[in-house]
């Protein structure tokens, strides 16, 4: 981390402190490294969290908070990398306002009928984004890349 970036992570520490609290998780059954000045953790405890208590149909493969991303796999990790850097970056454009922000923008989705993950503007950026990546940068999970389709192809 450069000391430019500073800011950045300080808007998005909150969230961060979260994550990394979701991330001692792993320190059991599990993996914690740094990454391009990002935590990234997966593990059993934390694999269930995010099958049990998520928007995502089916459950997450990964979730981020703040400079912190936690995965059901060291695979699920590299699979969802390109689109968790998305939330990243949104996380530090929307500091302490993103969990609300996200909350609300699925909230208005079912309130207009939309998907409530799918409709999401922010995962809608995060899912455009990572496809405009160039190949080996991004490679999404084959699960959600087929329910991501199958969605706007209005099954
Ligand atoms: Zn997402």
């Amino acid at each position: 981390m450069t000391p430019s970036r500073l800011p950045a992570y300080a808007w998005a520490a909150p969230a961060s402190l979260f994550g990394l609290v979701l991330a001692m998780l792993a320190l059991r059954h599990g993996q914690i490294r740094l990454r391009a000045g990002i935590v990234e953790a997966h593990g059993r405890a934390i694999a269930w969290l995010l099958r049990t208590a998520t928007l995502v149909p089916g459950g997450a493969a990964a979730l981020t908070l703040g400079h912190v991303v936690v995965a059901t796999s060291a695979e699920a990790l590299e699979a969802t990398r390109a689109h968790e850097r998305v939330h990243v970056r949104q996380y530090e454009r929307w500091g302490p306002f993103f969990v609300p922000a996200y909350l609300l923008a699925s909230a208005w989705a079912l309130a207009r009928g939309r998907h409530v993950y799918f409709d999401n503007p922010f995962e809608r950026e995060a899912f455009a984004s990572a496809r405009s990546m160039p190949r080996g940068v991004e490679r999404r999970s084959p699960k959600r890349a087929t329910e991501a389709q199958r969605h706007r192809a209005g099954a």
